[in-house]
């Protein structure tokens, strides 16, 4: 496994990072036990980054993966939650000081842990922007000083909150979604402002959240018709080749230099053990070329909270 940078945290994070939202059965009915095995299975295979919400599972995954992470050694691992979404609800938000800092003490509770390597605001697209930036961030900072969280960031769909915080506040460290994918590279706009202010950028969900998958996408997946049709295509292209769809999905996103590290979900330890053998190879680039033209042209990204994306 190879180790990076995270901008100037001082954090270096495996290049494949574990997402424990399937812990909270949010793209199928998980076996608990399957659920724990897989995070014993990413931390034994060099994976030392592993990323939560309250939000995934509404607090289910936060709570399995604390029971995993009982007993290991802190330093095995650097931990990410979130704060500002919550519950099975989709619109229940709230980015007041008064309730960050109350999830944070009940993540930290549900993790077993001290403190959380880096906080995020969930989503903040969804949030009023004067509050995210005079009250929220200076929340997160106020926590970063009283060491219950070690660095700060944001995370979101529009890649245009990312330009937008960045100008209005230090942090971090950022995570996107579905943004740097075979089907969507709009991520690639922001890399440039996030890289010279030393930003840090972890990628999520580069399977596009299961698209490229062959269990395909989960009912409540965003993505257009179009797009998800597209998806069946790619699929289609893969297993003429008799390659995994994943697997190049994976390769392709990881192989971006500035993306410190991707983040891969999953409660089934055979997959984090082929995710971990793909992401030691480069895609094969000809199937890429086809794939990116499978999706060119295609409506690829979907409407998330107030902001543009
Ligand atoms: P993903 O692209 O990682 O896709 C997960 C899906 O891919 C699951 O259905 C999983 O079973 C499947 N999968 C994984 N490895 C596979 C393999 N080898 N073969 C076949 N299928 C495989 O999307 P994700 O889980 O949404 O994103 C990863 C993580 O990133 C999340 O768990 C979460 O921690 C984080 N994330 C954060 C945000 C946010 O903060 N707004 C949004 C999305 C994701």
């Amino acid at each position: 496994m190879e180790y990076q940078a995270l901008g100037n945290t001082g954090l270096k994070l495996s290049k494949l990072s574990y997402g424990a939202s399937p812990l909270g059965s949010v793209f199928r009915n998980i076996s608990e036990a399957e659920g724990i095995r897989t995070v014993h299975t990413a931390l034994d295979l060099g994976i030392n980054h592993i990323d939560v919400s309250p939000y995934y599972g509404a607090t289910v995954a936060e709570t399995v993966l604390g029971k995993a992470l009982k007993g290991v050694s802190r330093d095995k691992y650097i931990l990410s939650t979130k704060a500002g979404r919550y519950g099975a609800d989709f619109a229940d938000f709230d980015f007041s000081e008064k309730r960050i800092r109350q999830s944070l003490d009940e993540s930290l509770n549900r993790l077993g842990v001290d403190a959380v390597d880096i906080l995020y605001l969930h989503d903040i697209e969804f949030g009023d922007f004067n509050q995210i930036f005079n009250e929220s961030l200076p929340c997160l900072a106020a926590l970063k000083s009283e060491g219950k969280i070690e660095h700060i960031g944001v995370t979101g769909y529009p890649v245009k909150v990312f330009s937008e915080t960045i100008k209005q506040f230090d942090i971090d460290c950022i995570l996107t979604y579905c943004r740097y994918a075979l089907h969507d590279t709009g991520l690639s706009a922001v890399i440039p402002d996030l890289d010279t202010k030393g930003v840090g950028i972890i990628n999520a969900s580069p399977t596009a959240m299961g698209i490229l998958t062959q269990r395909g996408a989960a009912d409540w997946h965003p993505a257009s018709a179009e797009l998800q049709a597209a998806g069946k295509k790619a699929i289609a292209l893969c297993n003429e080749r008799g390659v995994d769809i994943t697997e190049v999905a994976l390769q392709y996103a990881i192989d971006h230099p500035s993306i410190v590290s991707t983040l891969v979900g999953t409660a089934n330890p055979l997959n984090i053990e082929k995710n971990v053998r793909w992401a030691e190879s480069k895609p094969d680039k000809e199937l890429v070329a086809a794939l990116l033209d499978i999706f060119a042209g295609v409506d690829n990204t979907w409407a998330s909270g107030h902001k543009a994306n």
